[in-house]
Formats: C-alpha cells, sequence, structure tokens
C-alpha cells in the first residue's frame, strides 16, 4: 500500500490524463492512502498543492484563496467521497484546467467543487453500470479480453452519441424563448395591441429607467451617483440595479434601481457591496437582504401587468420633467 501511493503521487500528473475506467481500476484510494500514518503527510500534500495549482490557474474572481481554506476544502472533499481515487482526483483538476468542467460558474468555491466531484462519480457510476450490465449479458466466457474492450468502446460511443444528441436538442428548445424561458412564439396577430412580449419588456425598461434617473435629480438635471456619489447629469448615468436586472421580480423594483453613474453600473460592476450598504442606510437595517431574498421569488409579470405598469411611469416621468422643467 505505501509503495503504491507513492508511486501514484510520483506519477499524479500523468494520472491526469489517465482513462477514467482505468484511474478507477488501478488507482490508489485517497482515504485509504490518507488514513495510513506513512503516507498521510504526502497524501494531503499532494491533494493540496493540485487544488491551491489548479484554483490559481483558473483564476475565477469569487474563489477559494486563503490557504486555511484551501485545506478546509481538500477535508471536505476527501471525506465527502471516500471512494475516490488519488488518480481521479487528478483527472477532475485536469479537465477543470482544460476547461472541461466550465459549467458557466462565476464563482468556483467549495459549493461548485462538490458539483463537479459529484458530476464525476455520476460519470463513473454509469461507465460501471454500463459495463457491468451489458458485458455480463454478453456471456463474457466466449469473449478475450480485446473483444471485451471492443464492445465496451461500443457502449461507450453510443453513451456520447445519445449525450451529445440529448445537448443539441436543449439547444434547440433554448433559441426561441423569452426572458422567463417560455416559448417566444406568438399566437396572435403580431398588431399594435399585441405587442411581442420581448418588445413591451423593453418599453418598461426604457420609461422605468427614466422614472429612476428622473427623481433623483434636481432643476438642472443633475443628481448623486448612489454609490459613489459623483454629481452626474441624468442623460449620462445609468439605473444601476442592486440586484441583477435578470430577477423578474426586483427589475421594476422601485428601490432596488438607484441613479447611477457608468463607472460605477459598467466598470465596476455595480458596486452590489456599496450599494447594499446604502440601502441599509437610506431604508434601514436589512432592506439589502430585503431585496436579495425577493429577487429570488419567481415573478411572471402578464402583458396587461407590463402595460400598465408602462403607462404609469410614463405618466410619473412626463410630471417629473414637466415639475423640473427637463
Ligand atoms: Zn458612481
Amino acid at each position: 500500500m505505501v509503495q503504491r501511493t507513492a508511486h501514484s503521487l510520483s506519477n499524479i500528473s500523468a494520472a491526469s490524463r489517465m482513462d477514467p475506467v482505468e484511474a478507477w481500476r488501478e488507482g490508489v484510494n485517497v482515504q485509504a492512502a490518507y488514513n495510513n500514518p506513512q503516507t498521510q503527510a504526502a497524501v494531503e500534500a499532494a491533494l493540496i498543492a493540485m487544488v491551491a495549482k489548479t484554483l490559481r490557474y483558473l483564476d475565477y474572481s469569487r474563489t477559494i484563496t486563503a490557504d486555511q481554506d484551501i485545506i478546509d476544502a481538500v477535508e471536505h472533499l476527501r471525506l465527502e467521497f471516500p471512494a475516490m481515487k488519488l488518480e481521479e482526483w487528478a483527472i477532475i483538476f485536469h479537465r477543470l484546467k482544460t476547461g472541461q468542467y466550465r459549467p458557466g460558474y462565476e464563482r468556483l468555491k467549495l459549493p461548485e467543487l462538490v458539483s463537479i466531484f459529484q458530476q464525476y462519480e455520476g460519470e463513473r457510476a454509469e461507465r460501471r453500470e454500463a459495463t457491468w450490465g451489458e458485458l455480463k449479458k454478453a456471456t463474457p466466457n466466449n469473449l478475450d479480453d480485446e473483444q471485451v474492450k471492443a464492445l465496451y468502446e461500443q457502449y461507450a460511443q453510443q453513451r456520447r452519441e445519445a449525450k451529445q444528441a440529448a445537448q443539441k436538442e436543449t439547444q434547440v428548445k433554448r433559441v426561441k424563448t423569452d426572458e422567463r424561458g417560455r416559448w417566444d412564439f406568438i399566437p396572435y396577430p403580431n398588431t399594435q395591441d399585441h405587442e411581442p412580449r420581448g418588445a413591451m419588456v423593453k418599453k418598461v425598461d426604457a420609461v422605468f429607467s427614466q422614472y429612476v434617473r428622473l427623481r433623483a435629480t434636481d432643476d438642472t438635471g443633475h443628481g448623486e451617483c448612489y454609490t459613489c456619489g459623483s454629481r452626474r447629469h441624468w442623460s449620462e448615468v445609468d439605473a444601476g440595479h442592486f440586484m441583477s436586472r435578470a430577477c423578474m421580480s426586483t427589475r421594476w423594483h422601485e428601490d432596488n434601481v438607484q441613479f447611477q453613474c457608468k463607472r460605477c453600473n459598467g466598470f465596476r460592476s455595480g458596486e452590489q457591496f456599496l450599494f447594499a450598504r446604502n440601502l441599509d442606510a437610506q431604508f434601514g437595517e436589512g432592506k439589502a437582504e430585503e431585496l436579495f431574498i425577493e429577487s429570488k421569488q419567481t415573478r411572471k409579470w402578464t402583458r396587461a401587468e407590463l402595460e400598465q405598469m408602462y403607462h404609469h411611469y410614463k405618466r410619473l416621468v412626463d410630471e417629473l420633467r414637466s415639475s423640473k422643467g427637463l
């Protein structure tokens, strides 16, 4: 065991290019190697180095950086996935590095790592099931190794193709949906009374943005950025969102959206921290959290509601402009 572990550790970077089946069959169990006092330190060091190097290489803006956090993450993964082999860890982190696990995460922290490990485990279970089930049926006593291998490859290929076909299908489905993920077909003629929903949403966005910016200005049309305080003309600023515009329940929430300079809203990605602090200062402690929770609710806006909202804010904008002479 000690020798096998030492061998595995010294070949760990080569192991990252191993076939997953081979890694599972011939690899060294991480937990067992860790529990052996003779190899514990070396195993832990190798795993920590693997995780730290990968995270540094990937350079996510939101990730685990502190040494202690990396040590904790390694321990968590080791205990959570006791069946994993050293070689499998190497494969997973190699895949992460080469972009094979890039599920569009903005962040890469422990929960994302756990889900990647789970995904790998799922693939392994699938592989084993297929191997066992199909190979057993194929009367192993009259097949030699080469035939079994060929058979396995054949099933693996079939599964890959099925997976690709399934992916293609979801891609097609994604093309024609609106921002709520619904089919974007219009069941009636596209008349003035029945504008496409997407266009209606854009109109509400535009008028709501005008309202948010105009309500914060003085008679000269200038106001202060909600997050940096710089003085700007309303025509050159944004209506900045605290919780993203993608959250439909707070997309047009009057507190969630504020007069914000383009520097804060764009280059500084909305300054969400300062935004939260100022929301709490203005509306009372807990306001930011309240908006955060509300933003996670599902909210479906009907066409009638959108139209109503458009007229409501259109009227407010007209009033503001005439009262401020803008
Ligand atoms: Zn600003």
